[in-house]
């Protein structure tokens, strides 16, 4: 029998699981697993609120929302995103598409949330569920003892301190704290984007309903977002080549606002907005780690892969894959037998989810993506699969994957009949990956 030890039976440094991280993945798990009864320890290196990019959320995310207990609270801070809007530089109308054309309509719409305020929300809410969740408290070692358990060591302002644990989740975003201890975190061998941003206020908005959209706006290195925010300010930021962030020789507010000098729609809607605060630039962050779990441990969110902001993803599958990775963790701690189970269920699960967004993620920039999202048509469904993919629908058996290969079949076609333009921006594919 499993011994679990409860927060009023365990010594204070005893638990049943650690969690390194209070973002959305190690909030959400720790969350869910102190729910379930276990003694759970979460340390985050930094106090909420504290910034984080990443605002725009999906249509999904409000499913686990309500089944976490938050969903009221993030309505509070979030502003309504009912769709996408997408501007090219070669059509001569933006085309916006909207949740409620999804496949399924439960979920027609999102939030763009600030970060500080969201993050906040969820680790807040891990602690009134229970966690013992502890800020200020950077993870600096772990090791797996032959006997079994994980020893982990933190350092807060007081000292360091030892622990003892059952279970290790890895939940520490792109700091990707196990993927460099192991030494198995590689750069994505498909795909190399760089990023570069800031908040504007007095940005121009769409009107109407449609004010909380993003917009999404392609130029000739990459593509911008567009977030608008529930208190005026705006977030604004390119995601370009590695190659074209490195021709940067001015700070990176006057590099983004020369940037955005170069997409004439988007300088439009920013024409008399100031950046409120100095930008930021992101070098290339597309990795994947060569695997998940072990029998101890596994890494939930960006502390197993990130691949590109493009489609607002990372925040809801950081979340889903702490929903799954809380019933690896439980079988593993109460029911061994079903363990392996629930650990193939879970690395299943998080690589559907990141295969079928990479998908559309590596092509987004490729001519004849952008002519089939300027120009949707819903032959075979291939709008509301779509949609769906887009809102984040891939783990409710909602019937869109002959549509959605209806709608690569259709990509193909239409990149032979660009064939000049689509060997073009394959060419200039292949040489950025190379230089990265
Ligand atoms: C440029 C850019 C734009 C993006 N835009 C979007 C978007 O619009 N929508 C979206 O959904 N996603 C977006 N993302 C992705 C999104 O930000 C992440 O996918 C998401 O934050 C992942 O959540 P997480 O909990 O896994 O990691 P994080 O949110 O990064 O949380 C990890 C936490 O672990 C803590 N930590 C790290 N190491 C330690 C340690 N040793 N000890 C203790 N604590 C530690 C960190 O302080 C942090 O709080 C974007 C990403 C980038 C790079």
């Amino acid at each position: 029998m499993n011994r679990i030890i409860t927060s009023e039976s365990a010594p204070d440094n005893d638990c049943d699981v650690f969690v390194i991280g209070g973002g959305p993945a190690g909030s959400t798990i720790a969350t869910l697993l102190a729910k379930r009864g276990l003694d759970v320890v979460l340390a985050e290196k930094d106090t909420h609120p504290r910034f984080h990019i990443g605002e725009s959320l999906l249509p999904m995310n409000l499913e686990l929302f309500e089944q976490l207990g938050v969903l009221d609270q993030v309505r509070e801070i979030g502003l309504r995103k009912p769709g996408v809007e997408f501007n090219s530089p070669v059509h001569d109308r933006p085309v916006t598409l909207k949740f409620s054309e999804a496949w399924d309509k439960t979920y027609t719409y999102a939030y763009q949330v600030r970060r500080a305020e969201f993050d906040k929300i969820l680790f807040d809410h891990c602690v009134r569920s229970g966690a013992r969740a502890m800020q200020e408290c950077r993870v600096s070692q772990v090791k797996f003892p032959v006997e079994g358990g994980v020893s982990v060591m933190t350092c807060e302002a007081d000292g360091d301190k030892q622990w003892q644990a059952r279970y290790l989740v890895d939940a520490s975003g792109r700091d990707t704290f196990l993927g460099n201890r192991f030494a198995i975190k590689r750069r994505n061998p498909q795909h190399a984007t760089a990023a570069l941003y800031g908040h504007f206020e007095a940005a121009r908005r769409l009107p109407g309903d449609a004010e909380g959209n993003i917009s999404l706006f392609w130029f000739e290195h990459g593509w911008f977002w567009f977030i608008p925010l529930r208190d005026g300010t705006t977030s604004v930021g390119a995601v370009c080549t590695p190659e074209y962030l490195r021709t940067r020789r001015s700070d990176p507010s006057v590099f983004l606002l020369q940037t955005i000098a170069l997409c004439p729609e988007l300088n439009a809607r920013l024409q008399h907005a100031r950046l409120l605060a100095n930008a930021t630039a992101t070098g290339n962050y597309s990795y994947v780690s060569s695997q998940m779990s072990g029998e101890r441990y596994l890494m939930v969110g960006d502390a197993y892969a990130f691949v590109d902001p493009v489609f607002s993803s990372g925040v809801y599958l950081a979340m889903r894959s702490a929903f799954l990775g809380a019933d690896v963790v439980e079988a593993s701690l109460r029911e061994p037998a079903a363990a392996a189970q629930a650990k193939r269920r879970f690395e299943n699960s998080v690589r559907h989810g990141l295969r079928n967004f990479s998908w559309f993620i590596y092509r987004m920039t490729r001519p004849a993506m952008r002519t089939l999202f300027m120009k949707p048509r819903n032959h075979l469904r291939i709008k509301e699969a779509l949609m769906s993919l887009l809102a984040g629908d891939l783990y409710r058996n909602t019937p869109i994957y002959a549509s959605l290969f209806a709608f690569k079949v259709l990509y193909y076609i239409t990149s032979v009949m660009q064939a000049g333009a689509s060997f073009r921006a394959w060419r200039a594919h292949r040489r950025t990956l190379r230089a990265t």
